[in-house]
């Protein structure tokens, strides 16, 4: 079922735009886990695109041919929304379509709160319409099961959409292999039975119910190895359990496995807050796991676990492979991320396409990888409207760079936060340089809630 809607609206930097939404059904949208989308992005994948050749010639395209260039952005989350919303102010002339598979806008900032009932997830769940109504571009509800590069139009499983640009937006994926090998079974129960929440709205509602049903017993948490999203997000994680356990008397302790180095400022909160309820071991890289018998190894210790959020290594979203961007690391093997001019955001093997968000490769050799944080994501995405705008203007590309600020919550009650700033410039040579701050504040009045309500404003049209 195709719904398209059309109409004008009024746009924030005062001029109207026409707008168009193009919601579909099937089944694909339903769950990034449907074997029939699998299966499109594993042959794609396998053979580089040539099983897809035959499929996609019979494919029919679902829209109007443009009546100018047009932009096609694959995922609707903080990159992408934000990428579209800037592409419409900065180059109001280019036809800019936004696709994706969810029916919902989801924020995992603030999920961390709301996970223990401190904040009622009000502000976490957005209809992306009021943006695309707002900002005049057109959005689609389906999910893209591949991209064409040598047609330049994106699959869905309706039929293609043409581009003459393409942002990709779409976000990480997770890693099992570490931990099962080629074991599909034991990746997809231990997904489903211990959600890590890292993806989308499904499951961190599940891992809300987990903690809620939990009465006592060994929780035990993974960190996944860097790089991964929000890199402080499982240990503001941890603090609100460690409260949640404390405050509600619980007779458990959650055991945080963290393959990194030691997050030494959160070590102390545990240690001075949640002695009790919190057990930290750094530098516990998982040797072997079994989900089904609920025991875990690393290289010094074994863990019999009541239940667990197993968060595993983390890699760009599956189209990023399917399309061959991925990057090489200085062995010649995979990277795991999509590799990106770190300057341009352009992709390294299609300079058709930018690459925007999380699933970026690392920005410099000086630090590896941006920060994987929605502001970031923002950022990026005002940097790569700019270079498509430069680019549909032919005028020069010239290079962007982000800036980071991210909120954590250290402990609750009474309510303490880290505000981490982290800024870019670059070298007389032209290498990127990064300089993090954190500033602790021991009487926070809401300026993370206050953050977030800027950036929803900002790209989501949300009211203030
Ligand atoms: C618990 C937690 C707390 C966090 N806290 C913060 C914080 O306080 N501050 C902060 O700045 N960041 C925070 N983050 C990080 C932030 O959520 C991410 O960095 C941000 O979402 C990245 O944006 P993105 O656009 O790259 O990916 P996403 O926001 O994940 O968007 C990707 C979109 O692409 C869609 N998609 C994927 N594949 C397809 C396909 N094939 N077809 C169609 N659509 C597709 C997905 O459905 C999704 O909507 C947190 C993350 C977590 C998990």
């Amino acid at each position: 079922m195709i719904r398209i809607m059309s109409g004008t609206a009024r746009m924030p930097y005062n001029h109207r735009v026409s707008f168009r939404t193009l919601a579909m059904s099937h089944p694909h949208t339903a769950s990034p886990d449907n074997p029939s989308r699998r299966h499109w992005l594993a042959a794609g994948a396998a053979c580089g695109g040539a099983l897809l050749a035959p499929a996609i010639a019979r494919a029919r395209e679902l829209l109007p041919a443009p009546k100018n260039r047009r932009v096609v952005i694959v995922g609707g989350g903080w990159g992408g929304l934000s990428t579209a919303r800037h592409l419409r102010e900065q180059a109001p002339g280019l036809d800019v379509v936004v696709i994706e598979r969810t029916s919902a806008f989801w924020s995992h900032p603030q999920s961390n709160k709301w996970l223990v009932g401190l904040d009622g997830g009000t502000t976490l769940t957005h209809d992306r319409q009021t943006a695309a109504e707002a900002f005049g571009y057109a959005l689609l509800h389906a999910e893209v099961i591949a991209i064409d590069r040598d047609n330049r139009q994106v699959v869905t499983a309706q039929g293609t959409v043409a581009y003459d640009w393409l942002v990709l937006a779409t976000g990480v994926r997770y890693d099992y292999t570490p931990w099962f090998g080629n074991d599909r079974r034991a990746a997809d129960f231990a997904r489903r039975n211990y959600p890590p929440a890292f993806i989308g709205a499904e499951e961190a509602l599940a891992l809300k119910r987990k903690l809620e049903a939990f009465t006592g017993g060994d929780l035990l948490m993974t960190v996944p190895p860097m790089p991964y999203r929000c890199p402080p997000a499982p240990f503001e994680r941890a603090c609100m359990i460690g409260w949640w356990l404390k405050t509600r008397k619980i007779r458990g302790r959650l055991i945080v496995l963290d393959p990194n180095p030691p997050a030494l400022g959160f070590d102390r909160i545990f240690r001075q807050h949640y002695a009790d309820q919190i057990v930290y071991v750094p530098q516990a890289t998982v040797k072997t796991l079994d989900p089904f018998s609920k025991r875990i190894s690393t290289d010094f210790d074994t863990f019999d676990f009541t239940d667990a959020i197993l968060m595993p290594p983390q890699q760009a979203s599956d189209l990023a492979w399917q399309a061959a961007l991925i990057g090489r690391d200085a062995s010649g093997a995979p990277s795991g991320w999509a590799a990106q001019d770190p300057l341009r955001l352009q992709s390294l093997s299609d300079e058709r396409i930018w690459l925007v968000g999380d699933l970026i490769d690392r920005a410099s050799f000086l630090f590896g990888h941006y920060p994987k944080s929605g502001h970031l994501a923002n950022r990026l995405g005002r940097i790569a409207a700019g270079q498509i705008a430069a680019r549909a203007h032919d005028k020069p590309l010239t290079p962007g760079l982000p800036d980071s600020v991210c909120y954590v919550h250290a402990k609750v009650e009474p309510l303490e936060m880290i505000r981490i700033d982290t800024a870019f410039r670059l070298r007389g040579d032209g290498v990127i340089m990064q300089t993090v701050k954190q500033h602790y504040d021991p009487n926070p009045r809401g300026e993370d809630a206050a953050w977030a309500a800027g950036m929803y404003a900002e790209f989501l049209a949300a009211p203030r």
